[in-house]
């Protein structure tokens, strides 16, 4: 056998990981049926490593390895064919070698052949007497050699292959980029592609309205889709439940790769209901074998397929931009829980509100500001909408409205009137002992409930419109103020804000900051504050920057005003100065 031919056998042996591995009763059956079927006292499997021959499972036999040279398990090893040595002393070859010195006369084995061609070793017998075969006894000898390699393919696909698709599952998706790796020369570039089947709402809905089984089906026509679109040459791989992936083949254009495989996908759907429900997105991720990990690729092409969710495309191919906000948002999110639990991490700061009539300051809204150990200071612009669909959205309102609660004491005491304002997320308002857990806080630091105000978004109201309804109208009956925020942004109706418990209407800054050289806006906030007005609403501007917008909202007939104008979100100290100071000023600043 040639030396590459060899290297190869040997590579093939070595990547089933059997070699050395303990005895397992699914192969000492098929050699306890071998040496049954023959009547010997003695049969192995036998495979053949670089200089031994190891046994993975043997009867009749102490040891587990014997040296490969002269034995004639390596010469079915060598030939890939099926030896028979009637009588060991009677074999120029092998009247001298280990066997037959111990005593060893017969010997016939039968090729273990891999898929590929490559002779691992030989399932055989050895008798102590000289003996001849039958054709049927090597039939069976044969038919047993293929049962080793079938248990042998079974153990080793076993966590290798999708029960549901039949497909190659991520684990050797992994292996097959690390082979790869190994065998490419370096800066070659090559690509992965990922069919994405159904979107996770898509999957939610799906499996709600038609069943599980029904996703299953979904998943099984589409990996055989794929499979058949990339032919046998290509191994297409199940790496998650609604997830296919393909290696572009090395030289092939991938954009042009993809669409061909979406389009074998859209062709299929169009006989079945899963086009309704479901639609396919793909993203392709190119890489440099070698240079990105595995699951790197994966996670690349993960993007590229939220890109092309985002942007309604069939196919997106990986942007490093796109990763790196990516990669920030999961760093935000992942390290939020820890902020929660740091002393210094996190704080509030509070923007003044100024009556506009009286000047008076009536309150503050409280807004979180995280200082990351490694990122600095994250603007809650940027962290809150990355931690308000997700669980952590409970624990940071409970922390803002602890830490706010507190603070109202602390003025209580100081001797300060102030309402002060704390934002609250949609999903707060799905929490059943929300009403309750701020009616306690309120109980345990002795304040009036209508020292707090609850701003809640228009779009956070109208998610889950009957729920949020119930909660608000506890908290507003025990006397906690409710205001709507970023009024003008969302798109509820004016009946069902009718219908909420609200005193307080804050008119989004996007209408205000460029007030006074806008007609049109100018209108817009007169008639948006007239409306309020007539629902029973008080109503403030928001983003106040300077003198001449003061006047405007104030000649719109704006009760409340917040905004740089007045003061910045200042921090517990600052802000006292600044309301010290304020007090002084008040007639002045606010010309009547
Ligand atoms: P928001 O509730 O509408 O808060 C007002 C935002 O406008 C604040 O931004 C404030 O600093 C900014 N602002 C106030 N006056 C002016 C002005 O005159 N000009 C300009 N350009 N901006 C002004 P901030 O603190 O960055 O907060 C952004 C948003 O993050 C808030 O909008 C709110 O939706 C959210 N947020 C902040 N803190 C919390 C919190 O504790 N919980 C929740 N759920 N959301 C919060
Ligand atoms: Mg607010
Ligand atoms: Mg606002």
């Amino acid at each position: 056998m040639s030396d590459w031919r060899e290297a190869a056998r040997l590579n093939a042996l070595r990547q089933l990981d059997l070699l050395d591995t303990p005895p397992s009763e699914a192969f000492d059956r098929i050699t306890r049926m071998a040496a049954q079927l023959f009547d010997l006292p003695i049969a192995a499997v036998s495979l053949t490593d670089q200089d031994r021959q190891w046994f993975k499972s043997r009867v009749g036999v102490d040891h587990t390895t014997i040296p490969r040279a002269k034995a004639p398990c390596a010469q079915v090893a060598d030939t890939g064919a099926a030896v028979v040595i009637p009588d060991l002393l009677a074999d120029a070859r092998y009247e001298d070698c280990l066997l037959a010195r111990n005593g060893i006369r017969f010997y016939a084995g039968a090729s273990l052949t891999t898929r590929d061609g490559f002779s691992l070793g030989a399932m055989c017998v050895l008798g102590t007497q000289p003996r001849q075969v039958t054709v049927p006894e090597m039939k069976a000898l044969t038919d047993l050699a293929a049962m080793v390699m079938a248990q042998i393919e079974l153990q080793h696909a076993f966590g290798r292959i999708d029960p549901l698709s039949g497909l190659a599952n991520r684990n050797q998706f992994v292996e097959d980029l690390e082979d790869l790796a190994k065998e490419s020369p370096h800066g070659v570039c090559r690509a992965a592609v990922l069919i994405d089947l159904a979107s996770p709402e898509q999957l939610s809905t799906t499996s709600r309205v038609l069943g599980t089984a029904y996703v299953d089906r979904m998943v099984k026509e589409g990996a055989f889709t794929v499979d058949a679109a990339v032919g046998g040459e290509v191994r297409a791989y199940h790496v998650a439940a609604t997830q296919l992936a393909v290696l572009v083949p090395a030289g092939v254009e991938e954009q042009g790769y993809a669409a061909t495989i979406i389009q074998a996908l859209d062709a299929s759907r169009e006989v079945g209901p899963s086009c309704y429900v479901t639609s396919v997105a793909m993203g392709v991720a190119p890489f440099l074998v070698g240079a990105a990990a595995p699951h790197d690729v994966l996670r690349m092409a993960h993007n590229a397929v939220g890109a092309a969710r985002r942007t309604r495309s069939k196919i997106s191919t990986y942007s490093r931009v796109e990763d790196t906000t990516y990669r920030r948002r999961f760093t935000l999110l992942n390290d939020f829980g820890a902020a929660l639990e740091a002393p210094d991490q996190l704080r509030l700061v509070y923007q003044p509100r100024i009556d506009l009539v009286s000047g008076a300051c009536t309150g503050a809204e409280a807004l979180l500001r995280w200082t990351h150990p490694i990122l600095g200071p994250v603007s809650p612009g940027e962290f809150i909408p990355i931690i308000e669909p997700t669980s952590l959205a409970r624990s940071a309102t409970a922390w803002v409205i602890d830490a706010a609660l507190r603070q109202l004491g602390r003025w209580r005491d100081a001797g300060l009137d102030l309402r002060l304002s704390v934002n609250v997320s949609a999903t707060n308002l799905l929490e059943e002992d929300f009403a309750t857990n701020v009616l306690h806080g309120l109980a345990r630091q002795a304040l009036a409930p209508a020292r707090l105000e609850l701003e809640v978004t228009e779009s956070a109201m109208m998610e889950n419109a009957e729920q949020a309804l119930s909660i608000l109208e506890v908290v507003a009956a025990a006397g906690v103020s409710l205001a709507i925020d970023d009024f003008g942004t969302g798109y509820s109706s004016l009946s069902y804000l009718q219908r909420l418990p609200a005193h307080v209407v804050k008119i989004d800054q996007s209408f205000i900051r460029d007030l006074t050289g806008d007609e049109r806006k100018r209108a817009l906030v007169t008639t948006m504050a007239s409306l309020s007005h007539d629902l029973g609403y008080r109503v403030v501007a928001e983003g106040i920057e300077t003198q001449a917008v003061l006047a405007s909202v104030r000649h719109a007939k704006c009760d409340e005003g917040q905004g740089y104008f007045f003061g910045r979100p200042m921090g517990e100290d600052r802000f006292a100065a600044w309301h010290g100071a304020w007090l002084g000023l008040e007639d002045v600043t606010i010309p009547a």
